[in-house]
């Protein structure tokens, strides 16, 4: 019987076997080849790791597959509720290796919705892969549709204005054509995109599933069929997640939940709280928006963005307690400014279109006490104010 509840799940997959091999912790192998005595044995296996067919049998050579690894994808996959998982070094080598894909099945063209993680942006909008981007409205999906489209890509909640979209709506205007949702954001914690039709659902694993900011990694959690597909570009393109890196990250799946439960009970309270301060013009806090999906996203989720009156490089610089630091996803909390450092690469034009004004400051909000998290960005808010009002007077 397999339990129902995310947290079991996030303590107990991928570990399915370790009580019958007599070990607590998950063994980590670090081999990079496997012994074999049987060469002809090993010669028909590896014409199926060509195709990316992987046997479940003995490992082979550590680019074909690792078994802690696996356990991660196996583990991502079940709390995604996705038949398999693919996992690479980084997010962009998977987001690299989901385009990759595409272009091997013979279509070029991808639609995507902006705003989307700078690099992510940068890698769909200059093409160097090969791909061609149309960029939609929500709205405007199945227009951007060709007959040589082969990927819708979107993120929700968005990195970093958190804009959401209604998964459910873009999945039914991408038709047959596979949509991607980049889950980076939410994880399956709090939002489950395959529920609302998502072929594909991808992780900078980097992010909240290691949790503790010391390990990247990335991965997609997909049908049987497309993770075939992904395994094979990885077997020939070599951007494969290190062992240590799939064991911190099976790790992390653990306390998923709870981290992000305590982080987003948090940031919803830092997002009232910087509604009311007076250096703050406006928050964009998931659940605030109009037109939410109300079934889609359990919680707002770890993220909190805000546009300060003052200078936002003040409040990075005034943050005592806070890591004024790219990333997000850690156990401390986070912040940075978007279109300086995450969104720098994004042409200025296109990122203040698609509403990440230069005010726009970044929060990802980690495991300290709210109080002592709302002191320490009251004052930095305060001095960016107070600067702001002398530079005004004088
Ligand atoms: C960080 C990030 C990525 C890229 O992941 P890396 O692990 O840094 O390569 C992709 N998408 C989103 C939403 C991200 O925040």
């Amino acid at each position: 019987m397999k339990p129902a509840d995310i947290r079991t799940r996030a303590v107990h997959a991928g570990r399915e076997d370790l009580a019958d091999l007599g070990v607590h912790a998950a063994p980590i192998d670090l081999s990079t080849t496997y012994p074999s005595r049987d060469s002809r044995a090993e010669a028909l296996r590896l014409d199926g790791f060509g195709s990316g067919e992987w046997d479940g049998g003995l490992p082979v050579y550590g680019r074909v597959s690792n078994p802690t690894v696996e356990r991660f994808e196996r583990a991502l996959a079940d709390l995604e509720g996705l038949p398999a998982a693919v996992s690479f070094a980084s997010g962009m080598a998977a987001i690299s290796a989901a385009l990759l894909a595409v272009l091997s099945g013979g279509r070029r063209h991808v639609v995507a919705i902006r705003p989307l993680y700078g690099t992510t942006d940068h890698l769909l909008g200059s093409g160097l892969l090969g791909t061609e981007v149309s960029w939609a409205d929500p709205e405007g999906v199945r227009r951007a549709l060709r007959p040589d489209t082969g990927l819708v890509f979107v993120e929700t909640p968005a990195n970093p204005t958190l804009a959401e979209v209604d998964l459910a709506d873009i999945a039914a205007q991408a038709g047959d054509v596979p949509l991607l949702v980049d889950n980076t954001f939410a994880t399956p914690v709090l939002q489950q995109p395959a529920r609302q039709g998502a072929a594909m659902v991808l992780h900078s694993a980097t992010k909240f599933l290691g949790g503790h900011g010391d390990v990247m990694g990335g991965v997609i959690a997909c049908g049987d069929e497309q993770a075939a597909l992904l395994r094979r570009i990885r077997f020939a393109t070599g951007g494969v997640l290190h062992p240590l890196a799939g064991y911190l990250l099976l790790r992390g799946l653990s306390t998923l939940p709870l981290r992000i439960g305590a982080a987003s009970a948090t940031a919803a309270v830092l997002a009232d709280r910087l509604r009311e301060h007076p250096g703050v013009r406006a928050v964009h806090y998931p659940g605030h928006q109009q037109g939410r999906p109300s079934d889609q996203m359990a919680s707002g989720g770890a993220l909190v963005a805000f546009e300060v009156d003052g200078d936002p490089h003040r409040v990075i610089s005034a943050v005592r307690l806070i890591t004024p630091a790219v990333s997000l996803g850690s156990v401390d909390t986070l912040i940075q400014h978007p279109a300086s450092i995450s969104h720098q690469i994004v042409d200025p034009e296109q990122r203040r279109a698609c509403g990440i004004s230069d005010r726009l400051l970044r929060l990802s909000v980690g495991l300290e006490a709210p109080d002592d998290l709302w002191s320490d960005l009251d004052q930095a808010l305060d001095q960016a104010l107070d600067q702001a009002g002398n530079a005004a007077a004088g």
